[in-house]
């Protein structure tokens, strides 16, 4: 890679298609495989993402929100969007994008069977979510009559898929409390398929879910943090290759003499001598506060260097008293060996909040 003369997130395609093989590889060839490409493609590009994947014959996508489907269609892809959490405000966008809805409680079923049948729709896809212990969104086991009462003659929907979504499928101690989500989500969907009398598709796997419960992938598996290269433990990490590396310049150097303050509000006062750079990257782009005074640190010549001070906007201080380095050097913030999980474990966060937060102010880079 040319050495970073700005901030630049890169995002790795070759990666990309190693983790999509890679979770494939466990799935039987009659599982149909979900890319969720919600917040951005996890912060990366979710454009981008879903033409590499569209390419390699994916079989569905899904978002969390209407515009970001709509954006995905905007970039040209056909495979089939299902939305997880839509709103009614937007029902009309979802039908003028053929975009799929997941209907998740009395009041978004009804109105959106109102507002297809309006719109003369016949077969609109649907996917009817249920709740077996997240108690996020979802119907309960005992709406399955009032569902099938609803859509059982409806000529304007059908259901394409019914689905659930699994609490803790990274954490093998809470192995009973999955298991049982699945053992209810099984036969809440039987019950749904007798009163429906044909079966639609479903799925309850997230990435932890598909690498933990094989016995759980159903039809098809819905996987997010995989494809950006985390496994949610050391052992799945180490078969998949992150996807994005962001990282930065030193734009300036400083030393500071014993007594000095770096930063707003002197947040850090030296007790020492110290060289400090200062970089283009701030809590504006998602670099958060609370890796400021010490949490996070960045890698620079391979060498580790302690965020200095508080946050700021634009700008982030770090320590480099002990490293040979100058002004214009390239810094890594994360990358596939300094993973964004290994930065967002210092101040107790997950990969996916540390990637995902990334803002679209910081220029991406496709490595094909
Ligand atoms: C975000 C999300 C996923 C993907 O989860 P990962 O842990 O990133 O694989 C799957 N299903 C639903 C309903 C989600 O909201």
């Amino acid at each position: 890679m040319p050495k970073a003369q700005e901030t630049l997130l890169e995002i790795d395609l070759k990666a990309l298609k190693h983790n999509f093989k890679h979770l494939k590889s466990k799935l039987n060839k009659h599982t149909q495989f979900l890319a969720v490409v919600k917040a951005f493609g996890y912060g990366s590009d979710a454009c981008e993402i879903a033409h590499c994947l569209q390419e390699l014959q994916v079989d569905y996508f899904a978002v969390a929100y209407v515009n970001e489907g709509v954006a995905l269609r905007h970039a040209g892809i056909t495979k089939p969007i299902l939305v997880l959490h839509p709103q009614a405000v937007n029902f009309k966008t979802i039908i003028e994008h053929c975009l799929e809805p997941s209907l998740y409680n009395a009041k978004v079923l009804n109105e959106f069977l109102a507002f297809a049948s309006a719109e003369k729709q016949t077969n609109y896809p649907i996917h009817i979510k249920f709740n077996t212990g997240l108690n996020r969104l979802g119907f309960w086991e005992n709406d399955v009559d009032f569902i099938t009462s609803k859509i059982k003659d409806a000529t304007s929907v059908k259901v394409k898929s019914i689905f659930s979504h699994l609490a803790a499928s990274e954490d093998l101690e809470e192995k009973a409390f999955t298991l049982n989500q699945i053992e209810s989500f099984k036969n809440t969907s039987k019950n749904m398929i007798d009163a429906l009398g044909y079966s639609p598709m479903l799925h309850v796997c997230n990435t932890s879910g598909l690498l933990n419960y094989p016995e759980a992938h159903f039809d098809m598996v819905r996987s997010g943090i995989g494809l950006y290269g985390f496994g949610n433990s050391d052992k799945e990490n180490k078969h998949l290759k992150p996807i994005v590396t962001l990282k930065t310049v030193i734009s300036q150097i400083h030393t500071i003499e014993k007594g000095e303050s770096v930063g707003y509000n002197r947040a850090f006062k030296s007790d020492a001598f110290l060289k400090t750079a200062t970089l283009p990257i701030g809590h504006a782009d998602g670099i958060g506060r609370q890796y400021g005074n010490g949490k996070g640190f960045v890698t620079i010549n391979g060498q580790k260097a302690e965020i200095i001070g508080n946050v700021c906007m634009d700008m982030i201080m770090v320590n480099i008293s002990n490293i040979d380095c100058k002004e214009g050097d390239e810094v890594i913030f994360f990358d596939g060996k300094h993973t964004a999980e290994n930065l967002a474990e210092t101040i107790n966060s997950i990969s996916y909040e540390l990637l995902t937060a990334i803002s679209q102010r910081i220029k991406r880079i496709i490595i094909q």
